[in-house]
């Protein structure tokens, strides 16, 4: 049998497929390739009377763009190679929904679950310390962010290390996205990847062509998922999709097995259950099932892998039945099952689009912490004053025709209502999404030898990373 490839192995596979077809010389190619430069650090905290050490990685891919950007994940499963392959993941989302950051990851070896409160805050800024120390936590070079196993809680404890360590840094808040709203959160950004997942998919069925590749028809109305993965994104894009565009989530796998319920699942009440018992099993009116690889195969028209990396692979891409895959975790789908699925006409929209949800409100984040004030705090009361009088106008136009209309109740409240921060926050991500997921069509429908929205987005990150060394004369 053969060896299963490291995941920096499959990002480069996909990155390579891509770049065979971009007007590029092979020096520049390879730059942009390679992962720059990976610093370890191996810590010492003294947890229970005994000095314990950590492994901690960040990975910087590409500096072609500063500050570089990415989050930093907990897992007992941290290695090397996997920072390194989520860090280039990162340069190729960035470039790809024109986000103006280079690539990083972060990576701590440890299981959050076996430590209290107190322990994590301790090791975490302990880490955090050796990265501010050598400059790979900074408003300027490295803005870590929220990823698998970390949360605002994290994210308020690295910020604070940074300003005791940095105290006359006046943007010091921007050293790190994924805050609490207290400390320069921004609105939004919890649910950010989730609701980028949501946007997305709206494009996507916007355009007929599209659902047509994927052997699918109408809208997302009645759309029957599979959700892998019910932490942050997962929820998050379950919950929208099934609350807002009328879809219906068939079945939710996690860790301890999967339940599925033809007539839906209520997601709020799945994620109740899940804190409350520790597990989807015994989740009222649905069927159970375990192991959870069976689940995956299932039939429905989006599967939605939103776990971790590695899910879709060789030995069952085969016995994938959705015809249209979202990427809402990194690098779900190795490249053997990438190849496998593109091979059914399964259509697969990728993660270094499908998730840059949470980078692109990580940066409306990081300007909103450079500029020291919170979006539409100017406009929003000037907005409504504009929109009242209009408003007047239409009443006296409407009086003067004889009461024959007037705008009602409704409108009139919505129309005046000025935009506040998370009105401008979905603005921002549903326009950045929709634009990315054009660009790729374009590519899609008018570039030879691209058939596959992966290339397409590989190839349109790929294409803006050379201009950018280009136009600096590298
Ligand atoms: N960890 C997230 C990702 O993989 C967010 C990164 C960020 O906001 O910097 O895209």
């Amino acid at each position: 049998m053969s060896q299963a490839k490291s995941f920096s192995n499959n990002v480069n596979i996909m990155f390579d497929r891509a770049a065979d077809l971009v007007d590029i010389s092979p020096g520049l190619r390879e730059k942009i390739r390679v992962c720059n430069a990976t610093y370890t650090s191996r810590f010492g905290v003294r947890l229970r009377g005994e000095v314990h050490t950590f492994i901690g990685y960040r990975a910087v891919h590409s500096e072609h763009m500063e500050p570089v950007k990415g989050g930093i994940r907990y897992a007992s499963s941290v290695n090397q190679d996997e920072v390194e392959a989520l860090a280039a993941l990162m340069t190729y989302k960035c470039a790809l929904v024109d986000v103006p950051f280079g690539g990083s990851k972060g990576g701590l070896c440890i299981d959050p679950r076996v430590y209290s409160t107190d322990e994590l805050e301790k090791v975490t800024r302990r880490f955090a310390a050796e990265l501010i120390k050598r400059d790979l936590i900074h408003p300027a070079q490295n803005v870590p962010a929220p990823d698998m196993g970390t949360g605002e809680r994290e994210m308020a404890w690295i910020a604070d290390q940074y300003s005791q360590m940095r105290p006359t840094d006046i943007d010091a808040k921007a050293c790190v996205t994924g805050k609490p709203l207290i400390m320069g959160g921004i609105a939004g950004r919890t649910e950010a990847t989730g609701r980028g997942i949501q946007y997305a998919l709206r494009e996507f069925f916007r355009d007929s062509t599209d659902v047509t590749r994927a052997g699918l028809s109408g809208s997302l109305d009645g759309k029957r998922i599979i959700v892998q993965g019910l932490g942050n994104v997962g929820y998050h894009a379950a919950k929208f999709l099934s609350q807002e565009d009328g879809a219906v989530i068939t079945t939710v796998i996690e860790r301890d097995g999967a339940v599925s319920a033809e007539s839906g699942i209520d997601i709020g009440a799945l994620k109740n259950w899940t804190q409350e018992n520790g597990g989807v099993s015994g989740f009222p009116a649905s069927k159970y099932t375990s192991p959870l690889e069976a689940a995956l195969e299932q039939e429905c028209d989006i599967l939605i892998p939103a776990a971790t990396e590695g899910v879709i692979h060789a030995g069952n891409a085969t016995k994938i039945r959705a015809p249209l895959i979202i990427e809402a975790a990194n690098g779900p789908i190795t490249s053997d099952a990438d190849q496998i699925l593109r091979e059914k006409n399964c259509v697969i929209i990728p993660d270094l689009y499908a998730n840059a949800g949470g980078v692109t409100v990580s940066y409306f984040e990081w300007v909103k912490n450079l500029s020291h004030m919170r979006f539409g705090r100017m406009q929003r009361r000037e907005n409504e004053a504009r929109n009242e009088l209009i408003i007047r106008e239409l009443d006296s136009l409407s009086s003067a025709l004889g009461k024959a209309w007037a705008p009602s109740a409704s409108f009139r409240k919505e129309f005046k209502a000025g935009a506040n921060e998370i009105d401008l926050v979905r603005s921002g991500l549903d326009d950045t999404m929709r634009k990315a997921l054009q660009e790729m069509r374009a590519v899609l429908q008018d570039k030879d030898g691209v058939s596959d929205f992966r290339t397409a987005a590989y190839l349109v990150a790929i294409e803006k990373i050379a201009e950018s060394y280009r136009v600096r004369g590298h």
